[in-house]
């Protein structure tokens, strides 16, 4: 089937050579159907966002009840009960009681936009540090500190004043300075091809930023959300951030992300200047009551508990003299190989065969899995045979 640019342009593969093409008509659960009926298993949560299976039942239901409500309204100081009130109770409940304020946005890059802006204003500081091969998002502020140089250059000049590190190197944490105004960081790496950070790194990287006064921004948009088997990835390093963002599985499969973080710092963009981020659809009432039946969802079915257990069954069953390495935290995978055209044929193969993994942005050696958390035993045994097969016949 030719794809025609002309008249849509989204999301095209993110590589041109390999086409990755698929109709898809209709989805629930971990499966998507293509009009002829052929179905595919979703391993990648459409990358980070069915991380309760698609169209979850309840999910479903609450959208529903909203849009027999209301849909968008622009009222100040809106109703105790409204969706985002209830949505920010209950975030906020679930986080560390510093972080006690949020901020609904419309996307990740959104997000970490919000994030920069409030970091900056808060500290009356300019400089920010962030980490090679990071991503952060596409437009210019996120584009600017994300760690992608090949993918940048197009754009120049972007935001000034950003530096990069390299992630989880502790000498390197010294170029955080009193001029840093803030460090933004994946939790987890996630297009780095799944990098996962130690625990001695996590708690050097919170201090340095205590000792400096650079606020610390957590970008959880890809890890957050029990990817990694917590709610926030960060509750595995036993710190927190000033400053949290999140999306994609945040919103149960609507557009919805928020930067979250203290009143005190909140404050600093609402009243110097005034209103220094606004937003017209940020806190839709359709994305909240979404959001907070997602979260609802994970906690109702114990979906936190399963995700080790989960992760390792795919860990036992994927083995194969061909992957070199495989990156795993919770139900987050990297799995390696040696070379990119190995790995494009593998994700080429899978979705002949039905099973949909991805690439990554900034790692050509590696396919990801990262499968809704509601994937059953069964459902992770018969795609792991399926991922060998494609693996065999790279
Ligand atoms: N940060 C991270 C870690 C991401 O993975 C992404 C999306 N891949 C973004 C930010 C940007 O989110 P969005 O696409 O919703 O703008």
């Amino acid at each position: 089937m030719e794809f025609n640019t002309d008249i849509f342009l989204n999301n095209i593969a993110q590589t041109t050579d390999s086409p990755y093409l698929i109709t898809i008509e209709r989805a629930e659960g971990i499966y998507l159907y293509a009009p002829d009926g052929k179905r595919y298993t979703d391993l990648i949560s459409g990358i980070g966002v069915s991380n309760i299976g698609h169209r979850h039942p309840k999910v479903v239901k609450a959208i529903k009840e909203q849009v027999d409500k209301h849909l968008h309204v622009m009222v100040y100081g809106e109703f105790i009960q409204s969706a985002p009130n209830l949505l920010a109770k209950k975030i906020t409940s679930l986080l560390p009681p510093h972080l006690d304020c949020c901020y609904f946005v419309n996307s990740g890059t959104e997000a970490n936009e919000g994030a920069l802006k409030l970091a900056k204003r808060y500290t009356r500081r300019t400089e920010i540090v962030s980490f090679r091969k990071s991503y952060h998002g596409s437009t210019h502020g996120s584009m600017s500190v994300s760690g992608n140089e090949v993918k940048k250059q197009a754009f120049r000049p972007l935001l000034p004043d950003v530096k990069f590190i390299d992630f989880n190197v502790a000498h390197d944490l010294e170029k955080i300075t009193y001029a840093t105004a803030c460090v933004i960081v994946e939790t987890i790496q996630g297009d780095a091809g799944v990098r996962v950070p130690s625990q001695g790194y996590m708690k050097a990287l919170r201090k340095r930023c205590d000792e400096t006064g650079a606020l610390l921004i957590f970008d959880e948009i890809q890890c957050g959300m029990g990817r990694t088997g917590k709610l926030f990835a960060f509750e595995h390093f036993g710190i927190a951030p000033d400053i949290l963002t999140i999306a994609k599985a945040f919103g149960g499969g609507l557009p919805i992300g928020s930067f979250i973080s203290s009143k005190k710092i909140m404050q600093s963009l609402t009243h110097d200047p005034m209103l220094g981020h606004i937003t017209t659809f940020g806190g839709n009432p359709v994305c909240c009551a979404s959001a907070l039946a997602t979260l609802e969802v994970i906690e109702e079915e114990n979906l936190l508990e399963q995700v080790e257990a989960k992760g390792k069954l795919f860990e036992e069953l994927l083995k194969h003299p061909h992957i070199k390495e495989v990156r795993r935290i919770g139900l987050m995978f990297a799995i390696d190989f040696d070379s990119a055209d190995r790995v494009n044929q593998i994700v080429m193969n899978a979705k002949e065969l039905g099973i949909i993994t991805y690439w990554f942005l900034s790692h050509p050696y590696s396919f990801r899995i990262a499968p809704p958390l509601t994937i059953t035993e069964q459902e992770i045994k018969e795609s792991c045979a399926t991922i060998l097969k494609a693996i065999e016949n790279a």
